[in-house]
């Protein structure tokens, strides 16, 4: 650490250690992975990467320890915020932390979880949930392997992270309730920074959000006659006005280029084509301002 560069969090190793690190990377920041294994310095902006453990991401940027974490929503909300602010989501490392009973349980909704042990490794998430469900639980808190609680008689159900399913299946349960959304967010501490460095604060937030506006988002151009705009522009997924230009020669007929903020898929461009477009391409965004 030190008072004159930007220190962001993120996670060492793990589910969201590549994916952070890629991140950064495509927000311009060149990143150096020296020796020290706690810190990589960043060469072409005043800024220092300090990797940890998720769990304690929350509190090293609750306490101003690092300016920026880069750490899941359920691990953020778990362990408390403080006064930091969520500044964006990521588009990363997404997976939801559900309720899961044993195949066959008859569940009619959070109502009957009332007088049941329920493992987790969230308990602060999941009594949060069950309060503001008026259900009355025991919360049995585990660190990891929450799946085999009720075959091992610990537990009724479970409130676990899911992302396929899979594991879920393999211990004989089944997902029956959502309690939270994750994904891994950038947050920012509540912390006064000196007018040079919250300049470059300012500069690490833009170029995040520039990198998650390009993610998925493409550039699409075609010639379309003017009377197929209209429809053009309903088919087009996520677009804001597109430009149109016109085509030398031709009264008739324009070139379209937008950007859409959703996949393009196949279906889409056999749908302009019908709708009488021509010559479509569709280009990835590298970046976007
Ligand atoms: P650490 O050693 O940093 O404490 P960990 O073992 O607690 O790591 P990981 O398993 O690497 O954590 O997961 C980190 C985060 O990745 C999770 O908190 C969650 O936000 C996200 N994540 C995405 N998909 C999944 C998934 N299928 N299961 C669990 N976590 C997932
Ligand atoms: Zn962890």
């Amino acid at each position: 650490m030190s008072a004159d560069r930007i220190c962001i969090a993120m996670q060492k190793s793990g589910r969201l250690a590549d994916k952070s690190l890629e991140m950064i990377q495509a927000a311009g920041l060149r990143v150096m992975k020296g020796a020290n294994d706690l810190f990589y310095r960043v060469e072409n902006a005043p800024v220092d990467l300090l990797r940890v453990r998720d769990d304690d991401i929350p509190t090293f940027v609750a306490d101003g320890v690092a300016d920026f974490g880069i750490v899941g929503l359920n691990v953020l909300e778990e362990h408390g915020k403080g006064a930091s602010e969520v500044v964006m989501p990521l588009g990363f490392g997404k997976c939801d932390l559900k309720i899961a009973t044993p195949i066959g349980f008859d569940y009619k909704g959070p109502g009957s979880l009332n007088g049941l042990r329920i493992a987790t490794s969230y308990p602060n998430v999941l009594g949060k949930f069950l309060a503001d469900n008026g259900v009355s639980a025991d919360i049995v808190t585990l660190s990891g392997a929450v799946e085999v609680a009720p075959r091992l008689k610990l537990a009724n159900v479970i409130c676990d992270l899911v992302s396929t399913g899979a594991t879920l299946e393999a211990n004989g349960l089944v997902a029956v309730e959502p309690v939270l959304k994750s994904e891994a967010v950038l947050v920012r501490a509540p912390k006064q920074l000196s007018p040079e460095l919250d300049k470059v604060a300012e500069s690490v937030v833009q170029r995040f959000r520039g990198v998650t506006a390009s993610q998925g988002a493409k550039y699409v151009m075609m010639n379309a006659p003017r009377s197929a705009l209209p429809k053009i522009s309903e088919i087009l997924p996520g677009a804001g006005a597109p430009t149109i230009t016109p085509l030398a020669g031709r009264d008739d007929a324009v070139a379209v280029h937008a950007v859409c903020q959703e996949n393009v898929f196949w279906e889409t461009l056999e749908r302009l084509k019908a709708a009488g477009a021509s010559a479509i391409l569709v280009l990835p965004i590298e970046k976007m301002m």
